[in-house]
């Protein structure tokens, strides 16, 4: 099969011809439909996040067809449609597994980072960590929602109810969360790149009733701000942004060191936490739900060979939704 291959971090991806994997018991051989393309694949290949699994085919976004599967897999069949997210394995054993929280398991393994992901032909996946996608979406229109929709959904749960949102980088991530956002009836400022006009009219299009640059204030205190953009700077100003009892939620898995403020910016208990990774029964929720509002994605394909490509626009801010290799 044809895959992009990472073999070195801070190298560009190599297209090469590899054995398909084989599908232990517990697993199912997919064809890739589509795999989107997350900033966390940049950290990734930018050697930003420590000890990936090397050679790595990278990519964990994907949505395809069960070709052939485990003898022990019993919630799909062969010709079922399934996402397979960033979360690929959990012990079900540590204290956080066993309370609720396999989204920080002790050993838990990461689909295109720890296994081998999607920019591929063909992948295996854990049949127990896959979603059925809902039929309203395409192949590639769904891929985004896989881990942009996913970790969008976490971070909107954990800034609470807050019904003036504020959310930095307008990426794959914002796209999504602003829908949901907006059916739950809350209103959303849009925070940018200074100047980049283009992301604040596509935040304003998506329903966004204000969007500027990060460094200028929103005209009203936010309830809670969420930071997609990778950029520990961005922190300090949110803190600005929130009202009193505030939070700020970081919601990338790689950010800037941040500087040190003032204590007066998280004084009046303002908090500031990140969100790491999803739960199972996160993108139970989130599946039942996008369909609800309907989530809608805006997305750019590419071929398999255009991952090196897609990587380089997202890096230097030249996509608008989410990038998907389509095979
Ligand atoms: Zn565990
Ligand atoms: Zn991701």
């Amino acid at each position: 099969m044809r895959a992009m291959i990472l073999a070195t971090p801070r190298q560009p991806l190599r297209a090469t011809e590899i054995p398909a994997p084989r599908p232990t018991a517990t697993q199912v051989l997919v064809k890739v439909a589509a795999c989107a393309v997350c900033r966390t694949d940049l950290h990734v290949v930018d050697g930003e996040l420590p000890t990936p699994k090397l050679p790595l085919v990278p990519g964990h976004e994907i949505v395809g067809t069960i070709v052939e599967k485990g003898n022990m897999v019993e919630r799909f069949g062969i010709g079922d449609r399934v996402g397979i997210p960033w979360l690929g394995w959990t012990c079900g054993e540590c204290d956080f597994c066993r309370s609720g929280r396999e989204n920080l398991c002790d050993r838990a393994k990461f689909t295109g980072y720890t296994l081998d992901g999607g920019y591929a032909e063909f992948t295996v996946a854990d049949e127990r960590f896959c979603f059925p996608i809902p039929a309203t979406y395409s192949d590639i229109e769904a891929a985004p929602l896989l881990c942009a929709g996913l970790i969008g959904y976490r971070c909107l749960i954990r800034a609470g109810a807050a019904p003036h949102l504020g959310i930095y980088g307008f990426g794959a991530a914002a796209h999504i969360v602003v829908q949901v956002a907006r059916f739950q009836g809350r209103e959303i400022f849009a925070f940018t790149r200074r100047g980049d006009s283009v992301a604040q009219q596509f935040a304003k299009s998506l329903g966004a009733i204000w969007a500027g640059d990060s460094e200028t204030m929103p005209p009203k205190p936010l309830d809670a701000a969420i930071i997609f953009a990778p950029v520990g700077s961005l922190v300090p100003l949110a803190l600005k942004a929130v009202a009193k009892g505030g939070t700020v939620v970081c919601g990338g898995i790689h950010m800037s060191d941040l500087p040190s403020f003032p204590y007066d910016l998280l004084w009046q208990e303002r908090t500031i936490c990140s969100v790491a990774n999803l739960t199972r029964r996160d993108g139970e929720e989130f599946f039942k739900l996008a369909p609800c509002v309907p989530v809608r994605t805006i997305v750019q394909t590419f071929p398999l060979t255009g991952a090196n490509e897609a990587l380089t626009r997202l890096r230097t801010g030249k996509l608008q939704g989410a990038a998907v290799l389509v095979p």
